[in-house]
């Protein structure tokens, strides 16, 4: 049965306020922090005993995402959750975000209410509360920008300066998904380039899929953290692939990382996919990025407490600096050097 489609509403038909009151509309307020929300001048927010937490991310159309295969409701739910992750990252709690918005007049009300019903799931999930934003025109692609505030108690922020010499290197979840969905919707993309009548395979790819349009913010990390009583001596997240964040960590605290292939988690159908496509699964763990996993140290006393920790894998240890940043190929025992972007494979005799 043919169902009516409904002509989209022109963005112009609201104008600006319309328009705000309408994606505002269904807005809840939650913690007892966001005393007012959108609505007014400046939101406001209590102070409290806990420090707050700021970051600020940017999505470009074209750059970060690609509106031919991203649904808008996922759009926005990524969108938020990226934002949540790196306050996550600092072992704290996200509470308020606010979300500006650049459109171009050819969008109508409806996606960008689709864009706000993934914000608002995402919200409510996470249990943060949007107290504000900026809704302005664009002359090119659609573009998000979201700030995210939280609080963590000041004894318990976890920064990347923090590791030391010994201690375990940990992640949660797996690795590499979010690029291998990638890889699928791209290839998807070019095969309907080509021919608009064939449909796309997607078939047994749904957990890659939802890893690259749908993640999540690993909150229940910081909750186990929270129960254990465990600080990590430093963390972040991976947004732009493990080997790059390892980097990162190495930099900000003075040391040196050393992994082992063989311990990144990476799951089967990550590994299949891969496959697809002539590429080492290792690669799209170390490369990859966006898969929004932690990357954790933690003195080896907490050894016991972590080895058996559900979703988190010890994945090697903190160096000396001098030592520099190695992965330990699988079975070669190959010392391969880890780099920002890409690796390199020790070439012995060349
Ligand atoms: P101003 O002129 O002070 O910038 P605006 O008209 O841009 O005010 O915004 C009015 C109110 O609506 C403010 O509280 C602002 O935070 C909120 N707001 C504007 N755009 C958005 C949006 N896209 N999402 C959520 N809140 C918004
Ligand atoms: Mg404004």
């Amino acid at each position: 049965m043919q169902e009516e489609q409904q002509e989209p509403t022109p963005l112009n038909n609201l104008g600006e306020f319309g328009l705000i009151e309408k994606l505002t509309s269904k807005v809840k307020l939650r913690n007892s922090s966001s005393i007012l929300g959108a609505g007014d001048d400046a939101a406001i927010i209590k102070g409290g005993k806990k420090l707050k937490l700021i970051s600020t991310d940017m999505l470009v159309e074209g750059v970060h995402f690609d509106l031919l295969y991203t649904p808008l409701k996922h759009l926005g739910y990524k969108a938020a959750v990226v934002n949540f992750s790196d306050i996550y990252a600092m072992n704290g709690n996200p509470k308020q975000i606010t979300v500006s918005i650049a459109v171009s007049n050819r969008m109508s009300v409806e996606a960008l209410e689709e864009i706000y019903e993934g914000i608002n799931l995402a919200c409510e999930l996470y249990q943060v509360d949007l107290v504000g934003g900026d809704t302005t025109s664009s002359l090119s692609g659609l573009v998000l920008s979201l700030s995210v505030i939280g609080e963590a108690d000041e004894t318990k922020i976890a920064r990347r300066d923090g590791a030391k010499e010994n201690d375990l290197i940990c992640v949660s979840g797996d690795l590499g998904a979010a690029y291998a969905g990638l890889q699928i919707l791209e290839r998807e993309k070019a095969v309907f380039q080509e021919n608009e009548k064939v449909q796309p395979d997607l078939s047994g790819k749904d957990y890659v899929l939802e890893r690259q349009l749908k993640p999540e913010a690993r909150k229940e990390i910081i909750e186990f953290f929270k129960k254990e009583g465990i600080v990590p001596s430093s963390m972040i997240d991976i947004s732009d692939g493990l080997s790059s964040e390892l980097i990162h960590l190495a930099k900000a605290s003075n040391i040196g990382v050393q992994i082992y292939e063989e311990k990144i988690p990476i799951d089967p159908s990550t590994v299949s996919t891969m496959e697809e496509f002539k590429i080492d699964a290792t690669l799209a763990a170390l490369n990859g990025g966006e898969d929004y996993e932690l990357l954790f140290t933690l003195p080896l006393d907490y050894h016991e407490q972590i080895k058996n920790a559900p979703g988190i894998s010890i994945i090697g240890h903190v160096t000396d600096k001098a030592a520099g940043n190695f992965m330990v190929g699988k079975g070669s025992e190959q010392m391969i050097p880890l780099k920002a972007q890409g690796w390199e494979s020790h070439k012995a005799d060349t």
